[in-house]
């Protein structure tokens, strides 16, 4: 696997944050080894929500703003509404990512589970305070494209990374070595003995289009099925209809 001299030098750099030519590079090399594995697209897609919808069972990793990575998957899901997100550092599930997992599974269920593994207790910063008290360097903290990498290929090795603790500081040079060998393999850990603490998220989705509620865009409700529509994608709103919750509206589905 080429990469530029420049992805090297990130890859080999202890705070050098892994861009999306490295995460794709790795979702090609793990397409190459399991060409049955649906998913894996080019992880820009995702910020434009023009993933084209994977089969039943994928593996994604998906880029949220700003600079952190996670690994989504519905491998062993049993139910089609539900995904894994493998999070080594969960804060939220952000806006971006909910359009993204909603654009993956474009479900007609009106919600989404998401069931988050948060590895974040496993996962080491060390910070370095100048004399000045003010935070200079944060090691870790640019690992998490590391993580979502290890998830995707424990994923695709048949291993559950929920009970896997990775070696931080082999990650580097493990991938680094994959690179050079043009084979990804699992990253080096140890089995946990309890399982990562998991939390359930859901995602509400709306609309012909089936994506959750946006920030700026307007929504409006149908007098017959009480379901809600983006004013973006329907043809049939008046500015009036908009302006007015007395006004009957009627979806494409119930007109
Ligand atoms: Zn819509
Ligand atoms: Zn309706």
């Amino acid at each position: 696997m080429n990469l530029y001299d420049s992805d090297r030098e990130i890859l080999l750099n202890p705070t050098g944050w892994l861009n999306d030519t490295i995460m794709n590079a790795a979702q090609e090399m793990l397409k190459k080894q399991f060409p049955n594995l649906s998913g894996l697209q080019d992880v820009a897609l995702g910020l434009v929500v023009n993933f084209r919808i994977p089969g039943r069972e994928f593996l994604q990793i998906l880029h949220s703003p700003i600079n952190h990575w996670v690994t989504v998957s519905t491998i062993d899901v049993q139910n089609p509404n539900t995904i894994k997100l493998f999070d080594s550092k969960f804060a939220a599930v952000t806006t971006s990512l909910k359009t993204q997992i909603a654009a993956l599974l474009c479900t007609n269920n009106e919600t989404i589970q998401v069931n988050v593994v948060d590895s974040h207790s496993q996962v080491k910063y060390k910070f370095c305070y100048s004399s000045f008290n003010i935070l200079c360097t944060q090691m870790g903290s640019c690992d998490c494209g590391l993580f979502a990498i290890a998830y995707a290929v424990a994923v695709a090795f048949g291993k559950d990374p929920e009970v896997c603790i990775f070696n931080q500081e082999m990650m580097r040079k493990h991938l680094f070595h994959c690179f050079t060998e043009g084979i990804l393999t699992p990253f080096p850990g140890r089995a946990s003995n309890s399982a990562t603490n998991t939390l359930g998220e859901s995602i509400d989705v709306h609309c012909y289009c089936r994506m959750p509620e946006f920030k700026d865009i307007p929504m409006i409700e149908c007098t017959n099925c009480l379901k809600w529509f983006h004013y973006v994608c329907c043809e049939n709103v008046s500015e009036e209809c908009m302006d007015s919750s007395d006004i009957e509206w009627f979806c494409c589905n119930c007109l």
